[in-house]
Order: C-alpha cells, then sequence, then structure tokens
C-alpha cells in the first residue's frame, strides 16, 4: 500500500474517531473540572495548562497565571 492510500486510510479513522469523541463529548454535562497538561498538537515540544472536564477531557477553558502557578508548584 502506497503513502497515500494509508494516509487517506488513516484520515479516515481519525474523522470517525474525532466525530465519536465530539458526541460522548456533547452528550457530557461537565460536572467536573480540573487543571491538566494539554498538547495542543501531537508535535508540540511543550504542554500548555487548561481546565478540562474529568469525564470527557474536553478543554473547558484557561486557568489565570496565579492559579497557573499554584498548579506547576504542587
Ligand atoms: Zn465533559
Amino acid at each position: 500500500m502506497g503513502i497515500f492510500q494509508k494516509i487517506n486510510n488513516l484520515l479516515a479513522k481519525k474523522q470517525k474517531i474525532e466525530k465519536e469523541i465530539a458526541i460522548l463529548q456533547k452528550s457530557c454535562k461537565h460536572s467536573e473540572k480540573s487543571m491538566k497538561l494539554v498538547w495542543k498538537h501531537v508535535d508540540s515540544t511543550s504542554p500548555v495548562i487548561r481546565y478540562v472536564c474529568n469525564k470527557c477531557s474536553i478543554v473547558l477553558g484557561y486557568p489565570t497565571q496565579q492559579e497557573k502557578d499554584n498548579f506547576l508548584k504542587e
């Protein structure tokens, strides 16, 4: 199989997975959130700190600088 076909296959899978995640995240009420390190992109060199839902991992917001500092101290 050529690279083109492989990539097309993977992209189709990725789309299916992302759709499934979106549906699950839509059904979640995001009742509990906590600060977590999140990689914006797969090739990011350093993670960023975001509020994410404890259940579905969707990004819910940006912590303030002070909240970030407290988080990094722990
Ligand atoms: Zn959620």
